[in-house]
C-alpha cells in the first residue's frame, strides 16, 4: 500500500498540530492527513494510499476527483460562476430539468448543502400546510423519526435526539413529534389534523446504519396519504445510487412528496443540494418567500448536471447493488468474537461491533493502519460506503485485512 518516500519526517503531526490550533474543534478526525484522491483511493501527506470506505459521506459516490465532474467544473468556472438568482444564468434550468427527469418530479428548488435542503423541505410543507392543507396559523406539526440525523442548523438540531447535538443550542424551534424510527403505528398515533409532513430518513446513516423493517416507508407513505399530510424523504445520503437503487425509497416503491438530495449530487466538488417535489406542492413559493444566494448558481448546475450524467453513463447503481449484497455477505462470513452484526442496503454498509469490545473507533484506527479508511458512526458501528466506482477486485483485496481487523489483530481494544 504504501509510496513511503524515503527517510523524510512524516509531515502528518505538523498537519494535524496546525490543524489543531487553527481549527474550531468540532471535530475529531483519524490521525491522517489526505492530499490527493483519484477514485476510490485517496493519498496522504507522507505518500500512503488508503482506500476509501467513508466516500465523505457519500458525497464523493462517483470516485474522488471524477475527470469528466472536474472538467465540467473547470470549464463552467473558466466561463461563468455566480450570478445570484437576481439574474438568470444559463445552467441552472438545463440541471434542474435534467434534475426533475430522472427523479420524476415536475419542480426542484435548488441549495446548497443538505441542511439547507431540509430547511427548505420543512418551509415547503409547513407553508403547504398553511396555503393548501389550511392549518391554522402556527399549528403546523411535522413528526420526525427518533435517532434521526439532518443537519446542523438550529432548527433541524431543534428536532434532534442526539443530546449532545441540542446541548448548549437552545431555544428550539417548536412543531416537532419524535416518534420511534421504523414504528408506522406510532407515526399514524403522533398524527393530528394539524400534521403537515413526516420527515423520515430511509436508512438512518448517521444513527448507525439503521434500517426500518421492511414495509416501514410504505406504511408511512400511506398513513401520510390518508392524513393529507406530506412524505418528506431525506435521501441526502441514502439516494444517488448508494444503496443499490436510484433512491433507498425506490426498495418499497415510495415515491416521496417531497425528496431532498445533496452530497453525491455535487459529486464530491462542489455542495450541491436540491428539493424536488410537484407543482401542487412548490408552487406555494412565491419570489421573496425564501431563497439563496449560491442556489442554483451556474458553477454547482454544470457540476450537478455532469454528477447526474456520471452516475448513469457509469452505471453505479447497479454497481452499489451487486457489490453491496456481496460485499455484505463476505463480511457476515468473517468469524469474529467482536461482530455483533453486519447489515446494509447496496454499499451502505454497517458493522456493529459488540459493546463488550469496547467502542469501534480503536477497529478503525487499526483499518487505518491496513491502509482502509473508514469510520464509526454511533460508537459502536463501523461504516463501509467505499465510492461506487469501487470494484469486487479492489474489495476483494481488501478483505483479508478487513476480516484481520474484526478479528481483533493491531486493535488495541479498550
Ligand atoms: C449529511 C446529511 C445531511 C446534512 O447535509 P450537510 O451537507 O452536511 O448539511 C442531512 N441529512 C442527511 C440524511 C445527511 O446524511
Amino acid at each position: 500500500m504504501s509510496e513511503q518516500s524515503n527517510a523524510t519526517a512524516s509531515r502528518t503531526d505538523e498537519f494535524i498540530a496546525q490543524a489543531d490550533r487553527w481549527s474550531a474543534h468540532n471535530y475529531h478526525p483519524l490521525d491522517v492527513v489526505v492530499t490527493r484522491g483519484e477514485g476510490c483511493y485517496v493519498w496522504d501527506v507522507d505518500g500512503n494510499r488508503y482506500l476509501d470506505c467513508l466516500a465523505a459521506y457519500s458525497a464523493v459516490n462517483q470516485g474522488h476527483c471524477h475527470p469528466r465532474i472536474v472538467g465540467a467544473l473547470t470549464d463552467q468556472a473558466k466561463r461563468l460562476t455566480l450570478t445570484s438568482r437576481a439574474f438568470h444564468n444559463d445552467r441552472m434550468g438545463v440541471f434542474l430539468e435534467q434534475l426533475c427527469n430522472t427523479l420524476g418530479y415536475e419542480r426542484a428548488l435548488p441549495m446548497n448543502t443538505g441542511a439547507e435542503g431540509v430547511e427548505t423541505a420543512l418551509k415547503t410543507a409547513r407553508k403547504w400546510g398553511y396555503k393548501v392543507k389550511g392549518v391554522a396559523p402556527d399549528a403546523a406539526e411535522i413528526i420526525v423519526m427518533d435517532g434521526n440525523f439532518h443537519g446542523r442548523t438550529t432548527t433541524i438540531v431543534s428536532f434532534s435526539t442526539d443530546e449532545q447535538a441540542r446541548d448548549g443550542f437552545g431555544p428550539f424551534t417548536p412543531g416537532f413529534k419524535v416518534v420511534p424510527y421504523g414504528d408506522a403505528d406510532a407515526v399514524r398515533a403522533a398524527m393530528t389534523p394539524n400534521t403537515v409532513a413526516v420527515l423520515v430518513e430511509p436508512i438512518q446513516g448517521e444513527g448507525g446504519v439503521v434500517l426500518p423493517p421492511n414495509g416501514f416507508l410504505a406504511a408511512v407513505a400511506e398513513a401520510c396519504r390518508e392524513s393529507n399530510a406530506l412524505f418528506i424523504g431525506d435521501e441526502v445520503q441514502t439516494g444517488l445510487g448508494r444503496t443499490g437503487k436510484l433512491l433507498a425509497c425506490d426498495w418499497e416503491d415510495v415515491r416521496p412528496d417531497v425528496l431532498i438530495l445533496g452530497k453525491a449530487l455535487g459529486g464530491g466538488v462542489y455542495p450541491v443540494s436540491a428539493v424536488l417535489a410537484d407543482s401542487a406542492i412548490m408552487d406555494v413559493f412565491h419570489p421573496g418567500d425564501h431563497g439563496s444566494t449560491f442556489g442554483g448558481n451556474p458553477l454547482a448546475a454544470a457540476v450537478g448536471a455532469e454528477a447526474l450524467s456520471v452516475l448513469i453513463d457509469e452505471g453505479l447503481v447497479d454497481q452499489a447493488r451487486e457489490l453491496g449484497d456481496w460485499f455484505v455477505e463476505q463480511l457476515r462470513a468473517i468469524d469474529s468474537p467482536h461482530v455483533e452484526l453486519v447489515r446494509g442496503r447496496g454499499l451502505m454498509v454497517g458493522v456493529v461491533i459488540k459493546e463488550s469490545s469496547g467502542p469501534a473507533r480503536p477497529f478503525c484506527k487499526a483499518l487505518k493502519r491496513c491502509g482502509i479508511l473508514a469510520k464509526e458512526t454511533h460508537e459502536q458501528v463501523i461504516r463501509f460506503a467505499p465510492p461506487l466506482v469501487i470494484t469486487r477486485e479492489i474489495l476483494e483485496g481488501v478483505l483479508p485485512d478487513i476480516a484481520a481487523v474484526l478479528r481483533g489483530e493491531g486493535v488495541e481494544l479498550g
